[in-house]
């Protein structure tokens, strides 16, 4: 993509409203703008990068054997009537009439319409287990919205159900995503840590938190120092983990006799990226839905629902990946690999060595922003800087002479002049 033909609006300055630096970077580097309270659009940066980690979390959706469906955004008021939620969830919920005066909502979450969806049609034990997924927005009329898409009114969320016939099965469901999570944060490249939750409302005692560790997180935990020893790729991850003191700061409050020792107690702040619960029959129960168990009774299945914060993921990464000229992302979620600055756009050689490179890199199947504009080159780096991309390429009279390029690593800092080939290699 060349910069002249896409939408990259970044900001010298750190806009006002934005106190914490996720929320600044993201303005800065034209990733969103907000168009209402806690309202954003995607620019084009953004919405490549919301694609990418919507990706990893859908890759480890199916490995967990979820089936992927994408339910509405508006809902009949009457669903949440049979569950008893209309009433009882309150203002966050964006409640609206169509033009004969039916009371509809945009959708918080989808508990209601999956199970409605998939238990009316399904009857008997052979129908379970099943594990279902989308991957949608969501409203919630936040009191407030804040840090940006962090705690936006609108997000985009994955939400998961599973169904299962007795209480052995709903644990296996649990604990597969539970698995799931600790894989998608861990090729986010983030460092999740899951924390033992009260499950509230939504009814149960199965649910943990998963929490992204930083300062400007907006929850304070509480958990055993030996959690960080924990490898996600041992086999017993997550049955170890769930064995590991972790609870958030009002809950652990609540607890008398602290099991971990003061010297192994770590207090820190997280960010909530995702939760997960197992809530046995509740909505079964509530909105009357059984199967034939294997006994010829009919039951009540078991259910669990697992959310992320998709869109509040980028500002959880961005909080973790950033210095002081703006982002480092993470290679997988990079908007382009590659950055190609032109030092002097309208020069015959180095616009035509930066088309080769251009041209060779997205044949090779390269991910390319090349910033074609007729802009200094002090702009043209500082803007890349705060972008992010993991590599440059820097293209400069100097070095079309000699028939080099400069190439440099974002994370790293480090720069070096090399032959095209070289440079080509070596981002690729
Ligand atoms: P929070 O405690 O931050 O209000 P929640 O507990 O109300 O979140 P859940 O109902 O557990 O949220 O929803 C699942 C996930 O959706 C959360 O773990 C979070 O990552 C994300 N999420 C919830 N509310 C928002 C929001 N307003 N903006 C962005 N993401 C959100
Ligand atoms: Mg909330
Ligand atoms: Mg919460
Ligand atoms: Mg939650």
């Amino acid at each position: 993509m060349r910069m002249t033909q896409t939408f990259v609006p970044v900001l010298k300055e750190n806009p006002s409203e934005a106190q914490i630096v996720s929320h600044q970077l993201m303005l800065r580097a034209g990733l969103v703008r907000q168009t209402a309270a806690g309202i954003y659009a995607w620019l084009p940066l953004g919405f490549r990068v919301l694609q990418k980690i919507e990706n990893i979390v859908r890759a480890e959706q199916d490995r967990a054997g979820a089936a992927e469906l994408l339910m509405p955004t508006v809902q009949a008021a009457d669903l949440w009537r049979k569950s008893g939620r209309y009433d009882a969830y309150g203002p966050e919920m964006l409640r609206l009439q169509d033009r004969h005066g039916r009371d509809m909502l945009y959708g918080p979450t989808n508990e209601e319409m999956l199970t409605d969806l998939f238990l009316s049609s399904a009857t008997s034990y052979r129908d379970l287990p099943k594990m279902f997924y989308h991957i949608q927005w969501k409203f919630r009329d936040e009191r407030r919205p804040r840090f940006g898409v962090m705690r936006g009114r609108e997000f985009l969320m994955k939400d998961a159900y599973s169904f299962d016939l007795d209480e052995d099965g709903m644990r296996v469901s649990y604990n597969k995503q539970f698995q799931a999570y600790l894989r998608t944060f861990a090729a986010l490249g983030l460092k999740a840590v899951p924390v033992r939750a009260p499950s509230g409302p939504i009814g149960g005692d199965l649910s943990h938190e998963f929490h992204v560790l930083a300062d400007t997180g907006e929850s304070a935990i509480f958990y055993d120092a030996a959690l960080e020893d924990i490898s996600i790729d041992d086999p017993d991850a997550v049955a170890k983990l769930s064995a590991t003191y972790a609870m958030e700061e009002e809950e652990h409050e609540k607890v008398m006799d602290c099991p971990v020792p003061q010297e192994r107690l770590l207090k820190r702040r997280g960010i909530e990226v995702g939760h997960i619960f197992a809530f046995g029959t509740k909505y079964t129960q509530s909105m009357g839905f059984t199967v034939q168990g294997r006994d010829g009774t009919q039951v009540h299945p078991l259910m669990g629902s697992y959310g992320v914060g998709v869109s509040r993921l980028m500002g959880a990464v961005i909080e973790a990946c950033h210095d002081e000229s703006g982002i480092v992302w993470p290679e997988q979620i990079a908007p382009y690999r590659v950055g190609i600055i032109n030092l002097r756009q309208g020069d015959a050689g180095c616009d035509s060595l930066c088309d080769t490179i251009y041209e060779r890199l997205t044949n090779a199947g390269v991910e390319v922003l090349y910033d074609d504009r007729d802009e200094r080159g002090g702009a043209k780096f500082a803007g890349m800087d705060l972008i992010g991309l993991p590599w440059q390429l820097i293209v400069g009279p100097k070095g079309v002479s000699a028939g080099t390029v400069e190439v440099k690593n974002r994370r790293t800092g480090e720069r070096t002049d090399l032959s095209l080939e070289d440079a080509l290699e070596k981002v690729a």
